[in-house]
């Protein structure tokens, strides 16, 4: 029915839309500009580490080409756009990559009888759709609606479980302006989804406007932030109450339907490719509309200070210790030894965007400390995000053995299982600082553990 569906940037959201549509019989072809990339996936290899995606990657059938004459075959009658939009300095963003790609697609476009569908499924900011369209406009030569149709629609994937979320999810944005446009939108997904035994249930579709498609993405990424930097600001509060645990109070206010139980968890806040920008563009966007967005301001303020929770706990254990300044942060770590157990900005996934470990390890490798790392898959990527100084640990047993303190940095299921008799066992001083309260404080000090977690008040 679509003839084929091409793929336009074949990252975490374009691969695993491109897979997931690949496996549900559509036929696809992707386009991207990165060789490696390329060569990797004819090869039937992942360029990530992304769990689903091995097996549907071995076997597919998708076309990959760096030609965008070659993706825009006169068989192609829909566009996914999945690019990367990622922030300039001052964290505005870039929409470099997807207008790149609308010249592309235009120029393709002015060649062909038929129509083409082009879907946005990158995040972008209000008003960019129009933007978009009115660059297919003037490089082709067609007019929206006559020779080609625009679709806006977001993409909620969560890295870690990116299939999962493409063929479960809870919501599908299609942000439209003509019927035709929307009606062949809803059905690719539609026959998406039954290519992979869902029955679509039609609640799930939100049918609206571009900007409202585009500020949906915003508000949503937005919301989620406030959730984790909530939690993190009710947590240092719990920790100068002695007695207080935030797991405990989150426990509580998951169980209230209002809130939900999702993203309550306290922690060393949230990184990665989509929070931390998404957040400081609607900033950007705010002011340049003359708003002062104080709560998103705040949000990620919040989030930046739970970085330099870990070195806060360690300088302020070894305080007695070593020489101390705290008003020039001239605090000497160089006798320390620090084990950091993961890297990732989360667990199931190898991506090092924003994660915070990177400035947890450069700000205490600036203080001198001797710093061991472990990431069960992020290990390459971190390679090239951290200091050279950083030993690389090739199992938890190196990273502790000998260390003064270990701080998680993520919560990979495999820290979980480690016992306070391993710490005790390996570690020069058990000094447990748990940044995503994955141990019970109990149990960690009753076998005489140094323990300090995110939000547990100390009695
Ligand atoms: P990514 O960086 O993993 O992948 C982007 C891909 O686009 C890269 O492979 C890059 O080589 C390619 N590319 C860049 N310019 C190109 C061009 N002109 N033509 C063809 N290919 C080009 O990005 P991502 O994480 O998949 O994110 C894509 C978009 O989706 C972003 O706007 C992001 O904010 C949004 N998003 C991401 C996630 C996520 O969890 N990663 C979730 C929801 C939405």
């Amino acid at each position: 029915m679509f003839g084929k569906v091409a793929v336009f940037g074949l990252g975490y959201v374009g691969l695993t839309t491109a897979l997931a549509l690949d496996a549900a019989n559509i036929r696809v072809v992707g386009y991207d500009i990165d060789h490696d990339k390329l060569d990797k996936l004819k090869n039937g290899e992942l360029c990530m580490y992304e769990p689903g995606l091995e097996n549907l990657v071995k076997n597919h059938n998708i076309l990959v080409t760096s030609n965008p004459n070659v993706a825009l075959q006169d068989d192609v009658k829909i566009v996914l756009v999945c690019v990367g939009t990622p922030s300039y300095d001052d964290g505005s963003i870039n929409l470099e990559y997807v207008f790149n790609c609308m010249e592309d697609i235009a120029i393709g476009l002015a060649d062909r009888e038929e129509s083409l569908l082009i879907i946005l499924k990158s995040t972008v900011l209000p008003g960019t759709s129009e933007e978009c369209i009115n660059v297919l406009e003037q490089f082709s030569d067609k007019r929206h609606g006559q020779g080609f149709g625009f679709v806006m629609s977001p993409e909620f994937l969560r890295e870690g479980s990116a299939l999962n979320d493409t063929i479960n999810p809870d919501k599908i944005v299609i942000g439209f302006k003509y019927d035709a446009e929307r009606e062949m939108a809803t059905e690719l997904y539609e026959q998406m989804l039954r290519g992979h035994d869902r029955e679509p249930n039609y609640d799930i579709f939100v049918d609206c406007n571009y900007m409202n498609a585009e500020f949906i993405k915003y508000a949503n990424n937005a919301c989620l932030a406030t959730k984790i930097s909530f939690m993190n600001d009710m947590a240092t509060l719990c920790e100068s109450v002695p007695g207080a645990d935030i797991k405990v109070i989150e426990k509580a206010l998951g169980m209230d339907y209002r809130i939900s139980p999702h993203f309550l968890s306290a922690g060393l806040g949230y990184g990665g490719s989509c929070f931390p920008k998404d957040v400081q563009a609607l900033i950007r966007f705010a002011e340049n509309i003359g708003m002062d967005p104080i709560l998103l301001h705040e949000i990620q303020g919040i989030n930046l200070s739970q970085r330099d929770w870990p070195e806060y706990i360690i300088r302020s254990i070894y305080r007695n210790e070593t020489e101390y300044d705290d008003d020039d942060h001239s605090g000497d770590l160089s006798h320390l030894r620090v084990a950091v157990l993961g890297l990732a900005f989360k667990p199931n996934t190898d991506d090092m965007r924003d994660a915070p470990s990177v400035e947890i390890i450069r700000n205490l490798t600036m203080r001198g400390a001797d710093i061991i790392v472990h990431d069960p898959e992020a290990m390459e990527n971190a390679g090239k995000a951290l200091f050279t100084t950083v030993t690389y640990a090739d199992d938890i047993y190196e990273a502790l053995t000998g260390a003064d303190c270990v701080i998680v940095v993520t919560e990979w299921k495999e820290y979980t299982y480690i016992k306070p008799a391993t710490f005790k066992k390996l570690m020069r001083r058990p000094v447990v600082i748990d940044g995503r309260r994955i141990y019970d404080p109990q149990e960690m000090l009753g076998a005489g553990i140094e323990y300090y977690g995110v939000g547990f008040g100390k009695l």
